[in-house]
């Protein structure tokens, strides 16, 4: 995905160094680059999220074994050991979104979406930009905020379709600074306040504070398992982490349904859960088998009735 084929660039590269950062730093269009970086959720079988979520913690406790084995250390530098690798991993998922999408001309991204937004229904377009004006106000530091369209491969416009892109409802990727916001095409059939309620949540997931979070909780799902493999408390410690990165996970989620509530409302984040409840009750067998193993074996997500309710208490009216 970050690798660029010299021969894909759509402006001759330039010579010397200087030139040639110049030349990655605009040498692709918005639609082009945000395809690339989304052309994985197309091709993703059902069984890929939970077979990750195994193999993962599988590697790292793997490589802290291999490093205690060749390595021992008493217990205050075996802890700074695991410490320093945490920092490491923050800072390599941190470069992991700064170097996405760097060679995109983000000028192109506004004409984008002035060709494309027809598509989307008028209710849902307003929303995106009246969220997109507002975290702009709210946090100036980031560098942009895009909508991006996910394309239906048969080019059926209105999310009636069942392509794997098509199935998205909304998610949020950060890359170079700026926010993606992208949008599929099953959102078209929810409800405005419904689609409200889903573009705030996953804005907030990926601006202010909570970004930062975002890259704890990836780092720690690294770092926490080479943990685990590197000192020696064996099972209880397997066990005591994967209820702490539940824990966080479910208390991010929590975080980002009540901000969406507080701007949206406790109504649009409750129909958003109910509408997400249903579509999953939709989804043919192996896919929600995947998803269920995904979530058995890494919980990123609490149930949604139970995200409901603790919106309705925590969002005053
Ligand atoms: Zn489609
Ligand atoms: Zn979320």
């Amino acid at each position: 995905m970050d690798k660029i084929d010299e021969t894909d660039r759509a402006t001759p590269a330039t010579e010397g160094p200087a030139g040639r950062d110049r030349a990655r730093a605009a040498t692709r269009s918005f639609e082009e680059s945000a395809a690339r970086l989304l052309a994985p959720l197309s091709r993703l079988p059902w069984w890929a999220k939970p077979l990750r979520s195994l193999v993962i913690p599988a590697i790292f406790i793997g490589l802290g074994v291999g490093a205690r084995l060749v390595a021992p250390a008493p217990l205050p530098v075996a802890v700074a050991v695991c410490a320093a690798v945490t920092a490491a991993a923050m800072m390599l998922v941190c470069r992991g979104s700064s170097r996405q999408m760097r060679d995109v001309d983000w000028s192109t991204a506004d004409p984008y979406w002035n060709e494309g937004a027809h598509q989307v229904p008028v209710g849902h377009r307003e929303v995106l930009a009246q969220a997109i004006s507002r975290k702009r106000a709210r946090y100036p530091a980031v560098s942009g905020i895009h909508p991006y369209l996910l394309p239906c491969p048969a080019s059926v416009e209105d999310g009636s379709c069942d392509h794997l892109p098509c199935t998205y409802i909304g998610m949020v990727r950060v890359a170079a600074g700026h926010c993606v916001v992208v949008v599929g095409r099953r959102a078209f059939h929810m409800s405005r306040q419904a689609f409200e309620g889903v573009v705030w949540h996953e804005m907030r997931h990926h601006t202010g504070v909570m970004r930062g979070y975002g890259v704890m909780q990836v780092a720690l799902g690294i770092a926490g398992w080479f943990a685990v493999g590197y000192l020696t408390f064996g099972w209880p410690s397997a066990i005591m982490l994967w209820l702490a990165l539940a824990a966080i996970a479910w208390i991010h989620e929590v975080i980002c349904d009540t901000s969406a509530g507080r701007a949206a409302g406790a109504d649009a984040i409750c129909r958003a859960l109910a509408w997400k409840a249903a579509a999953l009750r939709a989804t043919p067998l192996l896919p929600r088998l995947g998803h269920l193993l995904t979530e058995a074996l890494a919980p990123t997500h609490p149930p949604s009735w139970m995200r409901s309710l603790v919106a309705r208490a925590l969002v005053r009216r």
